[in-house]
């Protein structure tokens, strides 16, 4: 093992939070993954280099796994409730202090606006203090039960929890998923995305930094196929908690059955907003466009259809070309409204989409524009507003993970449930309506993990539990819902006449 070092092509460029990012972070320390290979991480704002990252192998996750193992079997296993709580409001102050770097480093490695980044650094800082304040608010319960008994139980760790995150949200995503996990108990395997994971060897370093004990969070970037698939399948893990593709998500879930663990699949969705007559079109306006091209739509909430009643279907589509028009796409430093995608690859899954919509006449109804200086090696694309969209159409369909939104038109509400339920996916759905009655039916008849209502996103919601159902996966992250799937319930009776 090398000792904690400050090294890596360009790191002290992007940060001055002193991390490896050619390591893996093992036991509270870098160390040099196993077989010494790397892996290029590149900007997508340019196509250039951005740093050199390790490509774990299956024997540093299996490193990091006893390294977890051990983390729970000494002293980090040995800290009270309140005191786990404590170093995660340490560790979200930390994140609070370092917000603008850690901001800067997720818009590099990302392309996302810088003042997205910022607000996933916000986010990742709240969700440490509200998992940090909940950690001794976790009770069991006394049971009534036979005469000369006293029932209870308790609620546990799983003990050592494996999180495989995506590229769009990295910050976020560590947040809700490693933030809970750390706030119950467990000990943490993280294994960030090969596409983007400067943020989360940052974390790494901050929570060493705030006193979270050696190896309660273990950090191993690397290859899906080979650290994720070897987190995945280690037998010594208890937990695996999954953000990402839904074919990969059964693979996860596959694996997990072999030992027969639990496991938490948020994989993303073809979320409706669903715009009614009545509704506040001025209100409702700005969430419609921007839950569409946040992030440059690579955000499996995004709401990437549109449902509008066809009375004032003329009206929306307008309002948001309109808004479409004035969009403006460039390098993340930059800041404009979107940055490019994370990759060629998604960049050129976009394109094909948007080829599709080319070769079915669909209606391209407005575009955003890339700024004329953007590097022409960035990965950028033209956010796009396709109208009239049939609700079979794939574009209606299939996740795109881009800036790309279709509207469709409706009559009525049964119509509009018909539309929005008829996708593989149901993750999130927005509901536009001033009346209460119709909004209380849809909420309860829409197929899906979270309603919105007159609002969408609701600021974030990390208070809110997160998650979906069919194709969207299942399991709840975020909230206080989140601490109960990252434990499990011990039920004890004494018997004592
Ligand atoms: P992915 O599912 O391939 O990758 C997500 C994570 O899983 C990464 O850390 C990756 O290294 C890991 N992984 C990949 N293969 C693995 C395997 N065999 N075993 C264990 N771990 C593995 O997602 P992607 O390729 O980055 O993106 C593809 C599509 O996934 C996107 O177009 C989008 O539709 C969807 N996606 C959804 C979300 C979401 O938030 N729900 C996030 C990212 C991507």
């Amino acid at each position: 093992m090398m000792p904690y070092a400050h090294r890596g092509a360009g790191t002290a460029a992007m940060s001055s939070i002193s991390f490896d990012s050619r390591g893996v972070f093992i036991a509270g320390q870098w160390c040099e993954c196993a077989g010494a290979r790397t892996l290029p991480l590149l900007n997508p704002s340019d196509g250039t280099p951005l740093a050199q990252i390790a490509r774990g192998t299956a024997a540093d996750i299996d490193a990091a796994v006893q390294a977890a193992r051990a983390a729970l079997d000494g002293e980090w296993g040995r800290l009270g409730a309140a005191e786990r709580g404590r170093v995660l409001m340490r560790m979200s102050a930390l994140v609070l202090a370092q917000a603008d770097e850690l901001a800067r480093l997720e818009a590099l490695d990302v392309g996302k606006p810088l003042r997205q980044g910022r607000a996933d650094a916000l986010a990742l800082a709240r969700y440490l203090e509200f998992y940090g304040g909940a950690a001794d608010k976790v009770h069991g319960q006394t049971i009534p039960f036979a005469a000369g008994y006293t029932a209870f139980t308790l609620r546990e760790p799983h003990g050592v929890t494996g999180h495989i995150v995506p590229w769009n949200y990295p910050m976020q995503i560590i947040g809700r998923s490693v933030g809970a996990a750390l706030a119950m108990g467990n000990a943490c395997v993280l294994k960030p995305a090969e596409e983007a994971c400067l943020s989360a060897l940052a974390f790494a370093r901050i929570a060493h930094d705030a006193g979270l004990p050696a190896g309660a969070l273990n950090v191993v970037p690397g290859l899906g196929e080979e650290a994720g698939a070897a987190l995945a399948a280690h037998p010594g893990v208890q937990h695996l908690s999954f953000t990402g593709s839904v074919a990969v998500g059964r693979l996860i879930q596959a694996a997990a059955a072999r030992h027969t663990i639990p496991v938490t699949l948020e994989l993303g969705g073809k979320s409706p907003q669903i715009v009614f007559a009545d509704a506040d079109l001025d209100a409702a306006l700005p969430f419609l466009v921007n839950a569409g091209i946040q992030n440059a739509g690579q955000t499996c909430s995004a709401a990437s259809r549109i449902l509008v009643e066809r009375s004032v279907y003329d009206t929306v589509v307008a309002r948001m070309a309109e808004r479409y028009r004035a969009l403006r796409v460039g390098p993340a430093l930059r800041d404009l409204d979107l940055g490019p995608l994370i990759s060629a690859r998604q960049r050129d899954q976009v394109l094909g989409y948007l080829a599709l919509a080319h070769e079915g006449s669909l209606e391209i109804v407005a575009q955003g524009e890339v700024a004329g200086d953007a590097p022409s090696g960035g990965y950028y694309v033209n956010p796009t507003l396709v109208a009239a969209v049939p609700a079979e159409h794939r574009l209606a369909q299939e996740e795109i993970f881009g800036p790309v939104q279709a509207v469709i038109a409706f009559d009525g509400e049964a119509q509009a449930l018909r539309i929005a339920n008829g996708t593989d996916f149901g993750l999130v759905a927005g509901v536009w309506t001033r009346d209460g009655g119709r909004a209380l039916r849809l909420a309860r008849a829409l197929k899906c993990g979270q309603v919105f209502v007159n609002n969408y996103g609701a600021g974030g919601g990390i208070e809110l539990p997160f998650g979906g159902v069919k194709a969207s996966g299942h399991g709840r992250e975020k909230g206080f819902e989140a601490l109960y799937g990252f434990s499990t319930l011990k039920t004890v009776a004494i018997q004592h006449g």
